[in-house]
């Protein structure tokens, strides 16, 4: 069975509206130095789709014009998108607070050695995966010596003030389980990585969010190959709670392909499903007023459970703590 004709089998998740946008999340482009089995944008080195600066020019005035307070960068690597610092000095300097969700080891790839002096003169927050604290683990999901060069990329982050619990330069990390299961409770695990990190390399980190797997893309190919997709769906639907509806990213955040196109969120993003399930052409940022999204309807599917499921799962990490 295709996984498209997977995604589409069970189609009752509860309805539900935008409330007030605070937050526009900007995909960058599918350029990666990294190639996750769980990744759910299918980013990797031979990936060709980069955001134009005529795009990022327009994402500007959207942010000007509607004087939303929050970009948040992803990708991919954000960082490899040749505009991408154009991008963040000129929303800083317009007073948004802009976060990069940023992989580690592109921090020390060549080319990239001042991108962490970057990030820190312009006061950007980062949110960085880190699947384990052991080694092993991150390896097998994220590939060979990812480990290590993520602790290199932590370290560098610390040294220039990151994580340091003053607030101000503020490291998030963000753990996803190996497989299909859902997270442990969040603050339990924030409790055995900083102990772990810091005992085992001295690395300081500002707050842990847990997320869970979306049944999408590679990482939903990947359980099809298994016979493990339609118990993974199952468990997220049985697992549903209501709770979670009121914390779900979509309803503050707005998100933005490579091509200048929104969406209710990245998953819908990577799935196609236009914004409020609207018209297939999709929208661009240019034809839109900020405005008239306050109510609208999201466009919702099963890959929507993914997100409701236990503690629940959003971009700020659990949803009911
Ligand atoms: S680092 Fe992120 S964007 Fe890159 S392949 Fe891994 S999950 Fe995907
Ligand atoms: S998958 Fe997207 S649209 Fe569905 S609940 Fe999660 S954030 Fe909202």
């Amino acid at each position: 069975m295709a996984v498209t004709e997977l995604v589409a089998r069970y189609g009752d998740f509860p309805d539900i509206t935008r409330g007030r946008l605070e937050t526009l999340q900007v995909n960058l482009g599918y350029v990666c130095n990294q190639t996750c089995f769980h990744c759910h944008v299918n980013a990797g080195p031979n990936r060709r789709e980069v955001m134009a600066r005529e795009t990022v020019d327009e994402l500007l005035a959207f942010l000007r014009d509607s004087r939303i307070g929050s970009l948040d960068l992803t990708g991919g690597a954000p960082e490899m998108n040749p505009h991408f610092r154009y991008f963040v000095q000129s929303a800083s300097s317009m007073g948004v607070a802009v976060t990069d969700r940023c992989n580690l080891t592109i921090l020390e790839q060549p080319g990239y050695e001042d991108l962490a002096e970057f990030l820190a003169e312009h006061r950007v927050q980062v949110v960085a995966s880190l699947p384990c604290y052991l080694e092993d683990n991150v390896n097998a999901q994220r590939g060979d010596g990812v480990f290590r060069q993520s602790i290199a990329g932590l370290r560098r982050l610390n040294d220039l003030g990151y994580g340091g619990g003053d607030g101000e330069l503020e490291l998030t990390l963000v753990y996803n389980p190996l497989g299909p299961s859902l997270p442990p409770a969040q603050e339990e695990l924030e409790r055995a990585y900083r102990e772990h990190l810091s005992r085992e390399f001295g690395i300081r980190f500002t707050r842990l969010f847990t997320i869970a797997n979306m049944p999408i893309n590679r990482f939903a190919k990947s359980l099809a190959r298994e016979g493990k997709y339609n118990s993974y769906m199952r468990l997220l639907r049985e697992s549903h709670s209501d709770g979670n509806l009121a914390g779900v990213m979509c309803r503050s955040l707005l998100s933005v392909d490579w091509k200048g196109y929104v969406y209710d969120c990245d998953f819908n993003q990577m799935l196609r499903i236009p914004l409020g399930g609207g018209a297939v052409t999709g929208t661009h940022v240019r034809d839109l007023r900020a405005s008239l999204l306050d109510g609208m309807p999201i466009a919702v599917g099963d890959h929507c459970f993914g997100c409701t499921a236990g503690q629940g799962s959003s971009c700020g990490g659990a949803l009911g703590k």
